[in-house]
This record gives structure tokens, C-alpha cells and sequence, in this order.
């Protein structure tokens, strides 16, 4: 079967090269289909799952991965449901229903839909999760399929960290490349620092409340594996402000004319503020992981309303 996602460009970035020499090179998530990375893996799972039977797809996200599910049901021709907390903004509503999604609102938060949409699933309606799930991760893995065929060995990859698919999959890249001694920078806004948590407190643990504006990096708990490659792969946490993250859009929407949302901004804004960790690296790799739940309007009210602060 034909994968849904699609190859992504890789680009050298002048504009965000390091202050202290190093190369930046971006990996453009953002122009999937769907808006963000999350194609790559959530592709994968449904095709698999549709492989073994299944005749729905159901999905716990008002955000990029609800999107994602809902165009990889389009083109495979198999029902989706949309399970989204009240909490989702509008657009992302608007762009699930595009893709011909049914939408049901449950809940106030992420968990209360997640646990919603888990009790409407079955072996036919299958859940698929947002970002705890092995076929999830293989999948995202072929970004670094992609960044091994075109000949560049970065080294470092920098990026950013909801409930950790997206760390799990690159791991996982980099791993079947051949490529498993290139350390990654696990990058979190604060309030939604869940991997930070974990790993201050040296065991798998849950935030309260999750409080940024980088809502796509809103998991309270990150998934076990995530953590458990923290210990076995060289992975640095590093949390940056939600000013910073918005910052890091702004910059980026500037030097290269792609709007993506805070959750990609923040792995951004690490190239703007030097820091220790980038201070020996010649060539790193940044997973520009995208999102489709932002405008100028909103980057340009957060930007106020958080340089108040
Ligand atoms: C989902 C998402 C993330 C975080 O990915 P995880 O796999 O949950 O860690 C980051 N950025 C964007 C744009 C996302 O959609």
C-alpha cells in the first residue's frame, strides 16, 4: 500500500544558523498534508489496522493528530470519529469536518475525551492513540529514513516533545540508520514540561495542569517509552518559555514564510538564544513538526499578552 505521508524537504537554514558556527538543517515537517508530522506515523498505524479489519477510526485529539486521522480516513475510504474536548479552538474543529470527520465533543480536557473514545472503541472501531503506540513510532521513524538517504549525519537532532511519540519515532530512526550516538534535545515549554517533570524527579510522573499556550505539547504524562529512551539514548530535556516558543514562530514565519504552531516554535527558538548544549554542534538537525492550529492573529495576540508578563 502507498504511504500517505509525504517525503518532506530538508533545507540548511541561513537565518537560523548557530551564533557559534553550526549548520542548522530543518526537516519540514509542517508541508505533510495534514499540516504536521503526525501523518507519518498515524498513516502507518491505519493502514495497519485497516489491514487487519478495521472499519473505523477513532480519534482522542481536537488538535494535529485528530487532523491527521481524519485524512488518512479520507483516503482510505474508512469512517473516522473525532473525539475533542470543549476546549478545542475553532479552526482545528473546522479542519477535522473538512476532511469529512464525525466530531464529538466530550469533555473539558484531552483525558476525559481520550476516555471517552475509549469506550466507544472496539476490534472494529479502533483507537488511534495520539502518541503512545509502537506503529506510531515506526512510522514517525521515517523522517530519519529520509535525513540517512540524503547523505547528512547530523549531530544532534533537536526537537519537541508532547507525550513523546515524536521523540520515540526519531529514536527509533535513528536507531535502524545505524545513527543511534546522535544525541537528541527534548525541547518543552513551561506548563506543558512533562518529560522535564519526569525526568527532575527520576520516575514517570504527571503534571497537575497543563498551562501554555503550546497546547499540542499538552500530554500531563508522557509515554513510558519516551521516558525509558531517556535513559538508554543520550537525550537532553530543555524548557524553554511560551514567549520564547511564540518568538521562535514569529522568527521562523520571518526567514522562511511557513507558519507553524508554539509546540514547533519552541524547537526553534533554541537556534535564537544560544545554549550550551549547540555550543559544539556543527550540524544539527531540527524537526520542524509544524501544526495546523495557528494564524498570525493568534501568534500576534500571544506575543502581547505575553510580553506583559
Ligand atoms: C503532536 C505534536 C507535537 C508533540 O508530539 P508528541 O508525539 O506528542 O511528543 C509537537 N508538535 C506538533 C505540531 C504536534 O502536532
Amino acid at each position: 500500500m502507498n504511504r500517505l505521508h509525504i517525503e518532506t524537504p530538508l533545507i540548511e537554514s541561513l537565518p537560523l544558523a548557530t551564533e557559534s558556527g553550526g549548520r542548522a538543517w530543518l526537516k519540514v515537517e509542517a508541508l505533510q498534508p495534514s499540516g504536521s508530522f503526525k501523518l507519518r506515523g498515524i498513516g502507518h498505524a491505519c493502514q495497519t489496522y485497516l489491514s487487519k479489519g478495521a472499519t473505523r477510526f477513532i480519534s482522542s485529539s481536537g488538535g494535529n493528530a485528530g487532523i491527521a486521522v481524519a485524512y488518512a480516513g479520507r483516503q482510505l475510504g474508512v469512517p473516522v470519529t473525532v473525539v475533542v474536548p470543549g476546549s478545542t479552538p475553532a479552526r482545528a474543529v473546522e479542519l477535522i469536518e473538512q476532511e469529512g470527520a464525525d466530531l464529538i465533543i466530550q469533555g473539558e480536557s484531552w483525558q476525559e475525551a481520550h476516555d471517552y473514545a475509549r469506550r466507544i472503541a472496539d476490534h472494529k472501531n479502533i483507537l488511534i492513540h495520539p502518541f503512545d503506540d509502537p506503529l506510531l513510532w515506526s512510522g514517525h521513524g521515517s523522517m530519519i529514513d529520509e535525513i540517512a538517504g540524503s547523505g547528512i549525519v547530523p549531530d544532534c537532532v533537536v526537537l519537541s516533545v508532547g507525550g513523546g511519540g515524536l521523540l520515540c519515532g526519531v529514536i527509533e530512526g535513528l536507531i535502524r540508520n545505524n545513527m543511534e550516538f546522535v544525541p537528541v534535545l527534548a525541547v518543552e515549554t513551561q506548563g506543558a514540561d512533562s518529560l522535564a517533570f519526569s525526568l527532575q524527579g527520576n520516575h514517570l510522573r504527571s503534571l497537575d495542569e497543563i498551562t501554555s499556550v503550546a497546547t499540542s505539547l499538552g500530554a500531563k504524562q508522557v509515554a513510558r517509552q519516551a521516558y525509558d529512551y531517556c535513559r538508554s539514548h543520550e537525550v537532553t530535556s530543555h524548557v524553554v518559555s511560551d514567549l520564547e516558543a511564540v518568538n521562535g514562530c514569529l522568527y521562523f514565519l520571518f526567514a522562511h514564510r511557513i507558519m507553524v504552531e508554539p509546540a514547533c516554535g519552541a524547537s526553534l527558538s533554541v537556534l535564537l538564544k544560544p545554549i550550551p548544549f549547540l555550543a559544539d554542534k556543527k550540524n544539527i538537525l531540527i524537526i520542524v513538526c509544524g501544526g495546523a492550529g495557528v494564524s498570525t492573529e493568534q501568534l500576534n495576540v500571544w506575543k502581547q499578552s505575553l510580553s506583559k508578563k
